[in-house]
């Protein structure tokens, strides 16, 4: 990976190690498992793991699990298999739901000390006491309830003797604060569900502000590095650090979001994208996620190279796509082996090429890299060009094939075109065309000149393949920036294109997902998860940001 420039946290990190204040770095990556992880995500991964990589410590991956109404296995399964897949190794894994008998044990600590109290007021009556940042909160008539009492009821609400929404736990700090996020925080809420991991053993859940810091402070989290929507949060979370026993004390440092254009990053969205049938599941090609871009051919070390690029800062932008298009292209460019592929054939007839023979031709498989030697391409007598690489009425500056005109067969030799074959509607079947022989590789006109070179397959040898291109998911930079405007409304309806009859080459087909390939002039392919021996898929990553024939 390319050394990672300098930023912010790396700086903070380095002083406070310099002054003595920590001997190693430990950090945590805490997804809530609602759903799939999407390249925000990765940001946050590559950060968190990057620092304690650096920094002689470990990242733990801790499932923020307080929350048993949307979480799923499933999710946990795909998140562990995403992170892994990043490249990233945790120490533990570690689940907030590991914590509920520690957490419970701290609350009841806090009503003991008069800082935590059962309101039985409905959610509802709650919110609206809590005030605006303009308007004071409102204290509870609860809020003065004798310790021992919230106490009895705390257990009690543990013991299932009430329904949801009877009582809740609140936080007892001050209903005047400036941050709302201290007016008195809920801390825990019945909730009658049954958890992935602890099945029926709580009907209390704590909330995320209460159950995260502390999880941090167990796990000895030096670094709790999280996105900016939670720096009011922090002193909440500094307010509970500093009123529990807990074992450490770690800091909380926000940094920004990545916004990606033409696309939406979070989970409540891509839920719908897929609820809602827009794209194929959550590992659509189309979808940012991370089982979304591998499926589609992004690469691991693209991704983490992209994340060392943006940077980490504490100021909201957005990032184009194309930065994230081009960390693939950089990558797949120095190892993708090259290969053709012919998306819409047409036909073309070597008129002066024997009848029933193959030759058998070199071609590299990474012209800048010789060391990674060359492959054997099939020239038959009919083989298939891209449609578009032929015009008849060709302008001027039109390089390829038309009428008369000579063009180079990559890997091969140059041709001229004498004759189109047509049908009775005028549309063209095939092309007649003589090579050259003196310009095979090896014979002395074999760097003869000519303005084209086009990529082609044999009609004989080459496999039929399904290949799938993928558009921008929206049509406009930012689907979610109009919160007015529903952003299902910005779907590209082009954004898959199929292509039913591709020709590729041979070897292409025994290609399993994940392998890259550049087809020459085309972009990098990935074989999908949808082949099958009979009939392979192939899926473009991206296009090439130049061909090497116009
Ligand atoms: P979403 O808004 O997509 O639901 P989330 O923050 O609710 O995201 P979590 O599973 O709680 O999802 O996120 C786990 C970690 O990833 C958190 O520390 C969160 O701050 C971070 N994260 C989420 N989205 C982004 C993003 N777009 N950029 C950077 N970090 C992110
Ligand atoms: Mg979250
Ligand atoms: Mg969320």
């Amino acid at each position: 990976d390319i050394q990672a420039p300098a930023h912010f946290i790396r700086n903070r990190i380095r002083k406070a190690l310099d002054a003595g204040q920590y001997q190693r770095v430990i950090t945590r990556f805490p997804p809530e498992p609602n759903g799939y992880l999407h390249l925000g995500h990765a940001k946050s991964i590559a950060l968190n793991f990057s620092m304690a990589q650096e920094f002689g410590g470990y990242t733990n991956l801790r499932f923020d699990d307080t929350n048993p109404a949307k979480e799923e296995q499933r999710y946990i399964d795909a998140i562990k298999e995403d992170v892994r897949w990043l490249g990233y190794t945790w120490k533990h894994e570690c689940h907030a739901s590991d914590y509920f008998e520690q957490l419970y044990a701290w609350a009841l600590h806090l009503i003991d000390q008069g800082l935590a109290y059962v309101d039985s007021q409905d959610a509802e009556t709650i919110r609206a006491q809590r005030g605006t940042l303009t308007e004071p909160g409102v204290e509870s008539p609860f809020r003065h309830r004798p310790p021992q009492e919230s106490r009895d009821l705390f257990e009690r609400m543990r013991a299932g003797e009430f329904p949801d929404g009877a009582h809740v736990l609140r936080a007892k700090i001050d209903m005047n604060a400036g941050n709302i996020n201290l007016r008195d925080p809920v801390i825990y809420r019945i909730r009658h569900l049954s958890h992935p991991r602890t099945g029926d053993q709580w009907c209390i859940y704590p909330s995320y502000d209460y159950a995260h810091g502390q999880s941090d402070a167990i796990e000895h989290i030096t670094h709790s590095l999280c996105t900016l929507e939670f720096e009011d949060h922090r002193p909440l979370y500094e307010w509970l650090l500093n009123h529990l026993p807990v074992p450490s004390h770690p800091v909380q440092i926000e940094f920004s979001r990545l916004n990606l254009d033409y696309t939406v990053l979070s989970k409540r969205r891509l839920t719908r994208l897929v609820d809602e049938g827009h794209v194929n599941g959550w590992d659509d090609p189309r979808m940012p996620t991370l089982a979304g871009v591998r499926r589609r051919g992004f690469t691991p070390e693209a991704i983490r190279a992209f994340c060392s690029e943006i940077g980490v800062t504490r100021s909201d932008s957005v990032i184009p796509f194309g930065v994230l298009e081009n960390a693939l292209r950089n990558d797949l460019n120095t190892r993708a082996p090259r290969t053709m592929a012919v998306l819409r054939p047409l036909k073309l007839i070597l008129t002066n090429f024997p009848e029933g023979e193959t030759e058998w031709l070199d071609a590299a498989i990474h012209p800048q890299r010789p060391e990674l030697g060359t492959r054997r391409v099939a020239m038959t007598r009919e083989i298939f060009i891209e449609a578009d690489d032929f015009m008849e009425e060709a302008p001027k500056k039109f390089f390829r094939l038309k009428p008369g005109g000579e063009v180079r067969l990559r890997n091969a030799f140059i041709i001229q075109c004498h004759e189109v074959i047509k049908d009775e509607q005028g549309h063209v079947l095939a092309l007649h065309c003589t090579l050259d022989p003196d310009t095979r590789s090896g014979r002395p006109g074999a760097d003869r000149k000519v303005k084209g070179t086009i990529h082609w397959v044999s009609a004989t040898h080459s496999v039929a393949a399904e290949v799938r291109l993928y558009d921008r998911l929206f049509q406009v930079p930012q689907p979610d920036g109009d919160k007015t405007v529903d952003f299902i409304t910005h779907i590209n309806p082009e954004s898959l294109v199929v292509v039913a009859d591709a020709r590729i080459e041979p070897a292409l087909a025994e290609a399993s997902p994940g392998e890259p390939f550049q087809f020459e002039r085309l972009g990098y392919f990935t074989p999908d998860p949808d082949s099958t021996p009979k009939r392979p898929v192939f899926n473009r990553a991206v296009t090439l940001r130049d061909t090497w024939a116009k």
